[in-house]
């Protein structure tokens, strides 16, 4: 059994998938051929914004953002602790503070932690109040009623990190178009992933779309070899957009059966486990299955010797990260994301789950 089986989905999609390729093959446009605009045009109608510009991969995307807010030196920028480290990485990358936020119970930033962290911030100096990045962490999108009404008190960005998130919606809206700009990884085992790394922006902000467009080729002016400003070579290949422009055909459907097996999940664990709750209207793209234990450690062996593999997302919060040790004075306390780091534990989660494995890592989570 596999924790995500790219070979299945591959299996199915085999044909569609060697004849886009060999397309761009033939054509030979390597780099920003016809299916990176193709494909854009295609995410930005899936997500429901007014653009979106595809890059190298999620952290890029991310850089990017902080880049087209002019964020950097002297700015503060606030992210979940409980998080992949990308989230926190581009913020000391661009030369600003990262100050990170204790989750909830859902598992994403926490707004009244956020509150709290901002009054803190402000009456400390530590920096202009820029942005957040919040996460949609293990596909769900966080709560942004609270996130928007703290945004417009503080006067803050938000840039929505939807590495995970991709397919998530809250009351019929997509992820990637919650926050003033969005990103989204497609690193093969992300819910939409490519077959290598490649990622994208959304947005719905015109100036933003244009000036990230020109940051993703060298700062590029009317032309590639008139650079304007400082910026990055992230483009995303256009054999990898080829692969993605068949993968988004059978997402929708994809997403429907991750649903199907979370709830088979849930319903079957939820009197022995603390299983992941998602509120009315919420709708995850299940990036990952995640329980909590106390007993994760013997839990997970138990899985392994029989053949069912699982995985610890995220041992290690950000503030306990060596790389940020020098923030330690103005990051601490974290109960909620200690005590996840401690013991969360995620299962087998993809669309092409077979019944027999679904049984099998349900009966030996009981213990039948
Ligand atoms: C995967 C991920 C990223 C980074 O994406 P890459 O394409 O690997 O650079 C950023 N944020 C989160 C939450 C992720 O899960």
């Amino acid at each position: 059994m596999q924790f995500i089986d790219l070979g299945a989905q591959y299996k199915i999609l085999e044909e569609r998938i060697s004849s886009r390729i060999s397309k761009v093959l033939n054509h030979g446009q390597y780099i920003m051929g016809p299916e990176v605009s193709e494909l854009e045009t295609r995410l930005s109608k899936f997500v429901g914004v007014k653009h979106a510009i595809t890059c190298a991969n999620g952290t890029d995307a991310l850089q990017l953002c902080l880049m087209s807010l002019g964020i950097g030196e002297g700015d503060v920028v606030f992210c979940p602790t409980f998080t992949f480290f990308a989230t926190a990485e581009v913020i000391s990358l661009s030369g600003a503070t990262p100050i990170f936020v204790d989750s909830d119970s859902s598992f994403n930033i926490c707004s009244i932690d956020l509150e709290r962290r901002i009054e803190y911030v402000k009456s400390q100096n530590i920096g202009r109040v820029a942005a957040v990045i919040s996460v949609d962490l293990f596909g769900l999108p966080a709560d942004y009623t609270k996130l928007h009404d703290i945004a417009k008190k503080f006067n803050l960005k938000i840039i929505e990190d939807a590495a995970q998130g991709f397919g998530g919606e809250i009351n019929g809206r997509r992820a990637g178009s919650f926050g003033d700009v969005a990103t989204t990884s497609f690193f093969p085992a992300k819910p939409l992933g490519c077959y290598g790394d490649g990622g994208a922006i959304f947005t719905n902000d015109d100036a933003l779309a244009s000036l990230i467009r020109s940051l993703r080729v060298h700062g590029k002016g009317n032309t590639k070899y008139d650079n304007v400003r400082i910026g990055l070579n992230s483009r995303l290949d256009t054999i990898q957009a080829a692969i993605l422009l068949e993968k988004l055909e059978e997402f929708p459907n994809e997403l429907k059966v991750r649903n199907e097996i979370a709830s088979t999940y849930s319903n079957a664990l939820k009197e022995h486990y603390r299983v992941p709750s998602i509120a009315n209207g919420f709708f995850s793209s299940w990036a990952q299955y995640t329980l909590c234990s106390d007993k994760r450690e013997d839990l997970m062996s138990k899985l392994k010797a029989n053949g069912i593999p699982s995985m610890i997302y995220y041992e290690k919060c950000m503030h306990q990260q060596k790389a940020f040790d020098s923030l330690k004075d103005i990051n601490s306390n974290y109960p909620n994301a200690e005590s996840f780091s401690k013991s969360v534990f995620s299962l087998p989660m993809h669309p092409y789950l077979s019944q027999v494995d679904i049984d099998l890592i349900i009966n030996e989570l009981l213990g039948n």
